[in-house]
C-alpha cells in the first residue's frame, strides 16, 4: 500500500449546518489522518482557479458562486491509498446516487452542495495542496 496526501475541502453547505465536525468523525473513521486544516473565506479569484477544469461547464459560475458563499475548511489527508479510499467515503457526486454511509449520501444536499470535495490523483493533490497549503503548515 501506498502513503499518499490527498485534499478535502469541506465545503459551505457543511460550514453552515455546523457539521466540520460529522465529516472529520466520517473522515477519521477510515483511518486517513488529518495532517492539516484551517477554515477560510475562499476569494473568488481562488475558486475559480480552483476549479478552472470546469470552466466550459454549465454549472460553473453556480459552482464558483457557491464555493464563496461562506466558509470552508481546507484540509490534507495523509494515509495508505488515501486518494482512493477518500473518495470511496465521500461517495458519489450526486448524492441521490452515493452509496449508503458515504459523506455525500448521509450529508450532502444536492449534486452542487455536496459537502466534500477530494482530489481525483495523487498529481492533482499536490498541486492542490500547494495552492492553500506551504509545507510546514503540515504535519503528518
Ligand atoms: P467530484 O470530483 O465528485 O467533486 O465531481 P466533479 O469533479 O465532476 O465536479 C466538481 C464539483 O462541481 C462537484 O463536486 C459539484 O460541487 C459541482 N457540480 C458537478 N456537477 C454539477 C451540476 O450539475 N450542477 C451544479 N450546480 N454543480 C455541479
Amino acid at each position: 500500500m501506498a502513503l499518499e496526501r490527498t485534499f478535502s475541502i469541506i465545503k459551505p453547505d457543511a460550514t453552515a449546518r455546523n457539521l466540520t465536525g460529522k465529516v472529520n468523525a466520517m473522515i477519521e473513521a477510515t483511518g486517513l489522518r488529518i495532517v492539516a486544516q484551517k477554515r477560510i473565506k475562499m476569494t473568488r479569484d481562488q475558486a475559480e482557479t480552483f476549479y478552472a477544469v470546469h470552466s466550459a461547464r454549465p454549472f460553473f459560475g453556480e459552482l464558483v458562486d457557491f464555493m464563496v458563499s461562506g466558509p470552508v475548511v481546507v484540509q490534507v489527508l495523509e494515509g495508505d491509498n488515501a486518494v482512493a479510499k477518500y473518495r470511496e467515503v465521500m461517495g458519489a457526486t450526486d448524492p441521490s446516487k452515493a452509496d449508503a454511509g458515504t459523506i455525500r449520501k448521509e450529508v450532502a444536499l444536492s449534486i452542487g452542495e455536496n459537502t466534500v470535495h477530494g482530489s481525483d490523483a495523487v498529481e492533482t493533490a499536490a498541486i492542490e495542496i500547494a495552492q492553500f497549503f506551504s509545507g510546514n503548515e503540515i504535519v503528518g
